[in-house]
């Protein structure tokens, strides 16, 4: 394929689908992966690019996908969330696990099984979608909290070992998005996850999406290393301004 070939994880929803919108609008051959593929195929019938069922919590899954790409010159670590609230003197094991896996070792997969690929295009981009709690530990939020930093810490070593050669990394941390994530962290409660945006502007996941193009069509010699992005109404993790 001569056109240049993006995969983006977690594209069936949120901020992946409009990331493969984006890319796709400027020129991208976009690759979509995740697990509800209905979603994937509807996006991919929509931008022109290809479906292909993935889990980045499980390595044959990873390995599989990757087996189906003739090229990558771009990989968006978008596949991720947060799971509960719950303090760490109340920690739930499985939900810390999980959400390691699909944050943390998600990345870890995904950039390991491509990254030969994404070396040879020779002119190769890694972004990692992060979050402010990469950045700032809050109250009820240590296993995410945890499993953030942790991805930003493999950003960072990922951008120190391929020092010198022809990839870029990134990682965009976002503030609050409406999104499904907070739905999914609340275990599908959609009323409290709405009430979450209530009397705020949150950003959009066009908005992120927008911050990926963005990163992804410079110069190669431009490395936009991270990016925090939060809405207006937002200063920090737990301080958000409210409008009655
Ligand atoms: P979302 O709407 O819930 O999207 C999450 C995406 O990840 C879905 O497409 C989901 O697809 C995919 N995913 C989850 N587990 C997966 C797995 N095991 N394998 C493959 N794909 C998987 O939430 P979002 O806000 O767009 O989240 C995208 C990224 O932004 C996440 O990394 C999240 O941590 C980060 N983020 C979000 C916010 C926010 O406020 N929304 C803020 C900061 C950072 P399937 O379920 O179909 O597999």
């Amino acid at each position: 394929m001569s056109q240049r070939v993006a995969v983006v994880t977690g594209a069936s929803s949120g901020i992946g689908a409009a990331t493969a919108r984006a890319l796709a609008a400027d020129g991208w051959h976009v690759v979509l992966g995740a697990r509800r593929v209905d979603r994937l195929e509807a996006l991919a019938t929509e931008i022109g690019g290809e479906a292909f069922h993935l889990d980045v919590t499980d390595p044959a899954s990873v390995t599989a996908f990757a087996q189906g790409l003739s090229r990558c010159d771009l990989l968006v670590n978008n596949a991720g969330g947060a799971l509960g609230t719950t303090s760490v003197a109340e920690a739930d094991d499985a939900e810390w696990l999980q959400m390691f896996e699909m944050n943390v070792m998600g990345t870890l997969r995904m950039t390991r099984e491509l990254l030969p690929a994404i070396r040879s295009s020779g002119d190769g981009i890694v972004v990692n979608v992060g979050s402010i709690a990469a950045r700032e530990p809050y109250r009820g939020g240590a296993g995410y909290n945890a499993a953030k930093h942790a991805v930003a810490a493999m950003t960072r070593v990922l951008r120190i070992e391929l020092g010198g050669e022809p990839v870029r990394v990134s990682q965009v941390d976002p503030g609050m998005v409406e999104t499904e994530f907070s739905i999914v962290r609340f275990g599908g409660d959609e009323a409290r996850a709405a009430s979450l945006y209530e009397g705020m502007d949150a950003l959009t996941a066009e908005d992120i999406a927008e911050t990926v193009r963005w990163i992804a069509s410079l110069p190669a010699r431009v490395n936009i290393d991270t990016m925090l992005v939060m809405p207006r109404d937002q200063v920090s993790a737990q301080s958000i301004h409210r409008r009655a």
